[in-house]
């Protein structure tokens, strides 16, 4: 149970298992979007605010800029005159309020770059010649937003409006001369508050995002897997026995696609088991013939009280033929099911094939010349190939058995052979009965016989073609056959030169 369980979550883990994808899958494409979104709406915010408020500042500083101009403040800043004392703390009482409201520092130099008010009071009679202060008198206005340490500054220009000087001076802002400028730095501290309290509303709400898509994403990847453990239970109940049926799981095309492979699988197992099964039949019954005449003979031998001798004798021969072909069917069996074992033992050698067919037609020609049947042999080209020196032998004795089995008197049989670079051909043709078209696609079948009778007076068992076919297959190789009925076969086997491994 546990080493099932660590099975499963070792599986899950390295994300080899489709729920564990979908899930993954599910809570990137719900997460990445919101915690972009997050980032994106809080950096625009941030960038929004220091905008506005940089605007905010400016407008005021610039109006501030106008009165300090039209009280000549940056004329007048040391004189003692009262009129000028009352209106430079006028002036000095807004400044205050300005850096007050915006907790900031102005700063206010003239032209000679020396500072003549400083709202914080510790500048004041310096001089600053500062990059941002040059740029203003050249009417280029500066605003920088220095987030690490939490400040915006800016400069803004005391532009003089009279007539005279603007048209004296060229380096004039808006058609005045810059008289002097005013560096202003203000504290972010609300932006970042504001931010802050964004940022702790968006946590909370992505935290509870995070949980429902955890949610969501469990369900659904248990949910849109449900149909591939159905295909696995459907199967496992066909291989336990429960049911025989093929099976259905119609929820995807996929799981339709794998249970349709299943289901033909399943069919040719079927098929396979029924071929099986009618095999086993045929073999019983093959078997019993011979087994039947030889009790009938010997039965019909035992009623006679005083059979002759030449009656035993005749009966006995019977005996013997019915027994030579008993073990004629049992032979063939043993060959044919030794080659239907899966891991077969073939023993490839180079062998000259010419030699090889000179050997098999001389042992066949005692029969051919029983049968009063020519046989020929024609070799295009001297062949060598890789193959099964008993399974080829096999093939070719076969095939030419056949050939002169099924002949006519006076009939021919030719053996061809011939090469090209990849395959070497083998064929055997004769001038015998031929095959019917209507069997033609049933004589590689086991004990299939065309005429059954006329067949077993030949000593036929009808498995010579099963035979000789699986010996090709084995060797990657092909059977053809063309037959006219009455005028003759010709079977052509083609055969890789050099043998291929699985
Ligand atoms: P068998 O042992 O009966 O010859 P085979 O499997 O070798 O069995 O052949 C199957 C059937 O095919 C034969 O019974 C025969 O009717 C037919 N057949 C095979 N070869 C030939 C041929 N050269 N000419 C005519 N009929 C043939």
């Amino acid at each position: 149970m546990i080493a099932k369980i660590k099975k499963r979550l070792k599986t899950f883990l390295l994300l080899r298992s489709l729920r564990a994808r979908i899930f993954v899958l599910m809570l990137l494409v719900g997460i990445i979007p919101s915690l972009l979104m997050r980032f994106g709406i809080v950096d625009n915010y941030e960038q929004r605010a220091v905008q506005q408020r940089v605007t905010t500042v400016q407008n005021q500083l610039m109006i501030l800029a106008n009165h300090l101009d039209s009280n000549n403040y940056l004329t007048n800043y040391r004189s003692e005159e009262q009129t000028y004392r009352t209106s430079r703390e006028v002036i000095n009482a807004e400044l205050e309020m300005l850096s007050n409201l915006y907790e900031g520092r102005v700063m206010i130099i003239n032209s000679n770059f020396e500072v003549i008010k400083d709202t914080y009071g510790i500048s004041e009679g310096k001089t600053i010649i500062s990059e941002e202060v040059i740029k203003c008198f050249r009417g280029e206005n500066i605003s920088h937003y220095d987030r690490e340490h939490g400040y915006i500054e800016m400069t803004t220009p005391i532009v003089s409006t009279s007539d005279s000087a603007a048209s004296m001076d060229g380096t004039s802002g808006n058609g005045g001369e810059i008289r002097g400028v005013m560096l202003t730095s203000i504290s972010n501290d609300s932006i970042v508050q504001t931010m802050e309290v964004l940022n702790r509303n968006a946590l909370i709400l992505e935290t509870l995002m995070i949980v429902a898509i955890l949610a969501v994403a469990g369900v659904l990847s248990i949910v849109l897997t449900k149909p591939f453990e159905r295909v696995t239970q459907a199967i496992n109940e066909v291989k336990a026995g429960y049911s025989n049926e093929s099976i259905s799981v119609p929820d995807y095309v996929e799981t339709v696609h794998i249970v349709d492979a299943f289901n033909q699988m399943l069919g040719r197992m079927k098929a396979l088991d029924d071929s099986r099964q009618e095999f086993v039949a045929n073999v019983s019954h093959e078997l019993k013939t011979p087994m039947t005449s030889i009790k009938v003979l010997a039965d019909s031998l035992l009623a006679q009280e005083n059979a002759p001798a030449e009656l035993y004798r005749e009966f006995m021969e019977d005996i013997v033929s019915e027994i030579d072909r008993e073990n004629q069917i049992i032979t063939d069996l043993l060959a044919l099911v030794k080659m239907d074992k899966k891991v077969q033992d073939l023993n490839i050698v180079s062998l000259n094939i010419n030699d090889l067919t000179e050997l098999i037609l001389k042992r066949l020609r005692p029969l051919a010349r029983k049968k009063d049947v020519e046989v020929v042999f024609e070799s295009v080209r001297p062949v060598i190939a890789e193959v099964d020196e008993v399974k080829m032998t096999l093939i070719m004795t076969n095939l030419v058995e056949n050939a002169i089995k099924y002949n006519k008197e006076h009939g021919w049989v030719k053996v061809l052979l011939d090469a090209d670079h990849q395959f070497f051909t083998f064929q055997v043709s004769d001038s015998g009965i031929g095959i019917p078209e209507e069997s033609l696609a049933h004589i590689y079948e086991r004990f299939y016989r065309v005429d059954k009778s006329h067949s077993r007076e030949i000593g036929g068992t009808g498995l010579g073609l099963a035979i000789t076919r699986n010996a090709v297959l084995m060797h990657r190789g092909s059977i053809t056959v063309t037959s006219t009925e009455g005028q003759g076969s010709s079977f052509l086997v083609k055969i890789p030169l050099n043998y291929i491994a699985q």
